[in-house]
């Protein structure tokens, strides 16, 4: 097994909710300005963010979006779109933050909950897996009862691996699915994903969380299965069961670097696809918490 592990993408990030009543006092020197403090005027709206040590402003006040056209300012969208606004990390990087932009309801009836989690298609549809690989009838029950207490809706990505060759598929190594034309795929499927999840942070909507199937050359965010001696004929070959790496499979690879491109920051859950790759309670655990909005374990990786 290679043991490559890759570096965080994505810096630790904490929400803080202020005292209700008074603004919330911020230090300004986390912006690289020179006053000590500044006050938020809207004492209802959680104000502060923590990348690793640095405690930096929410937008304040909070940002309505509107479409470009609308503004006729393409020089303002690149830096401030909505419900994202950018930043500098520690190493001096701009990086998107999700900011909650409070959102202006077209009608006092309309009852969504403007929280959005984007999960791997399998995590509803185990249909779609490799056959032999099924561990739930057909959603991952746990998970979804999860989000589904937490009142936020589910964004289903497309099943690559479904659209690349569909449901008789073989096994395959993430060797094998880094071919050309399956990042290809991958590639195309990650934009439209990446292009919705901005619509939503524009509009003010939340993202709090991806859900990947560690252990699939495709999903895998942790783990991607491994097998880099298997090609030519199947039948009558004797093969050596695949192993695991530390490394992301194609599809999750290339939705972090669409997200990374669009320096949008959400932290990527790994469901474990087998139980020997890793502890299902320990994911559930960390979904309910981002879900509740304790996010206080960082970053762009699972659990
Ligand atoms: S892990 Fe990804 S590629 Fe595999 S079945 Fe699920 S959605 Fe499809």
């Amino acid at each position: 097994m290679r043991a490559s592990r890759r570096p965080l993408l994505v810096p630790k990030l904490r929400l803080g909710t202020p005292e209700r009543g008074k603004g919330a006092e911020v230090p300004k020197r986390s912006l690289g300005t020179r006053s000590k403090s500044v006050s938020s005027p809207d004492p209802s709206f959680p104000r502060t963010l923590t990348l690793g040590r640095k405690r930096l402003p929410f937008p304040s006040p909070p940002v309505r979006a509107r479409p470009h056209a609308e503004r006729g300012d393409e020089e303002e969208c690149g830096e401030q779109r909505g419900g994202l606004r950018n930043s500098l990390d520690s190493a001096g990087r701009a990086v998107y933050l999700i900011a909650m932009a409070k959102p202006e309801s077209p009608s006092a009836s309309d009852r969504r909950s403007r929280r959005v989690v984007v999960c791997a298609h399998c995590v509803l549809n185990q249909n779609a897996k490799l056959e032999g690989l099924a561990r739930w009838p057909g959603m991952i029950e746990e998970a979804v009862e999860l989000i589904r207490r937490s009142g936020a809706g589910i964004l289903q990505m497309p099943c690559p691996e479904m659209r690349y060759e569909g449901i008789g598929r073989f096994d395959k190594s993430v060797e094998q699915y880094r071919c050309p034309a399956y990042r290809e795929l991958a590639g195309e499927i990650a934009r439209e994903v990446v292009g919705q999840i901005e619509s939503y942070l524009q509009w003010g909507y939340r993202v709090p969380v991806i859900l990947a199937m560690d252990g699939s050359p495709s999903c895998g965010i942790r783990l991607a299965s491994s097998a880099p001696e298997w090609r030519g004929p199947v039948a009558g070959q004797y093969w050596k069961p695949p192993r695991y790496i530390r490394e992301p499979g194609v599809f999750m690879a290339a939705l972090e670097e669409e997200l990374k491109r669009r320096r949008i920051a959400i932290p990527i859950l790994g469901i474990p696809e087998g139980p020997d790759l890793g502890s299902m309670g320990e994911v559930l655990g960390a979904l309910g918490k981002v879900l509740e909005g304790r996010v206080d374990e960082g970053g762009g990786r699972g659990a």
